[in-house]
């Protein structure tokens, strides 16, 4: 292969991995796409199955089903395997199971020599990047997840639609656990470069804070309403994967919310959640570290602590 080659190894064939590969191939961000799978079988097939729309597309793409060999050279390895729910099954159990997957995933991604970048899907993202990290013992730049990346762009939708603005001139983040205890922190909220607290100030009789709050929630809700309707999400993950993947292979310095170690940012430490950071082709090379109020820097503490519980229980 050429000196430009850009390639990923996707670990984990179901919804959110295949939706993930349908996109990378329609926005053509890499040349060569592994897919790797326990069921062999279903990765061949959607080996098979991408390759015949290849013919459609603007992507020159080696697209083929393959197994941790592949790993030593590639860029990328994108985990998105996990276990299901069981039916009766707790959440801890749940997370247990997915830890034992992730000792096989990530150990073979090792063993191959894999020198690249790991980014993570499999959920609780927060959690499962911590472990990925740690099996690994990479350096924690180059282990990443994708963090409150999509829960970002839901607030800008949603911000944008409530001011009548492009949601590209809305800056707002999504921070702290991918989950309950995420929080907006409106005092970095801009539209263009106009303060939203100010906007509530100077209209209070077309905006308001409450009905921010209220976007917030939705934002949060958005995953439960979703999966109430159809069951799983995973076309809008991948394509937050595919934007962040295509932010490393530019070197693009995009500052995405993607779940990082904080190493004493925002007054936390060793643990990893979802923060604004910089990505480039070093990986999540930096952290943002945003001056947050006292009451934002409580939620972010308040989110970091649900982590380590959860992170202590298994
Ligand atoms: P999601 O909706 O999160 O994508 P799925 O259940 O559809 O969840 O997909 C998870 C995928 O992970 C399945 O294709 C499953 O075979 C795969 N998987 C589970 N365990 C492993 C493993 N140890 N190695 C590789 N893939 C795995």
């Amino acid at each position: 292969m050429g000196i430009d080659n850009r390639k990923v190894v996707l670990v984990g064939c179901g919804m959110v991995g295949m939706s993930y590969a349908y996109a990378m191939v329609n926005q053509n961000t890499c040349n060569e796409l592994i897919l790797s799978d326990l069921d062999v079988n279903r990765a061949e097939g959607e080996a098979m199955d991408l390759n015949h729309g290849l013919a459609f597309g603007q992507a020159n793409m080696l697209i083929k089903a393959g197994g941790y060999e592949e790993c030593k050279d590639a860029d990328i390895v994108v985990i998105c395997a996990g276990v299901a729910q069981k039916p009766g099954e707790s959440r801890l159990n749940l997370l247990k199971r997915n830890k034992q997957v992730f000792e096989s995933v990530v150990g073979n991604v090792m063993k191959s020599g894999f020198d690249g970048i790991f980014l993570v899907a499999t959920n609780p993202v927060d959690i499962m990047t911590k472990i990925t990290q740690e099996l690994s013992g990479m350096d924690a730049s180059r282990v990443f997840g994708t963090g409150t990346a999509l829960d970002t762009a839901r607030l800008r939708y949603e911000l944008g639609e409530y001011f009548g603005i492009d949601p590209k001139n809305m800056h707002a983040y999504v921070m702290g656990e991918h989950g309950d205890s995420e929080f907006v922190p409106w005092s970095q909220a801009l539209l263009a470069t106009k303060p939203v607290l100010d906007i509530f100030k100077k209209h209070p009789e077309e905006f308001s804070y409450e009905d921010m709050e209220k976007i917030a929630t939705e934002v949060r809700m958005a995953a439960y309403k979703i999966i109430d309707a159809k069951k799983a999400t995973y076309y809008g993950i991948g394509m937050a994967l595919t934007r962040i993947t295509k932010a490393i292979f530019e070197n693009e310095n995009s500052v995405l919310t993607v779940s990082a170690k904080l190493e004493g940012q925002y007054g936390q430490s060793d643990v990893y959640v979802g923060v604004p950071c910089v990505v480039n082709r070093n990986g999540a090379a930096r952290v943002l570290e945003l001056n947050l109020t006292q009451e934002e820097l409580a939620q972010m503490t308040k989110s970091c602590e649900v982590l380590r519980e959860t992170y202590a229980g298994i």
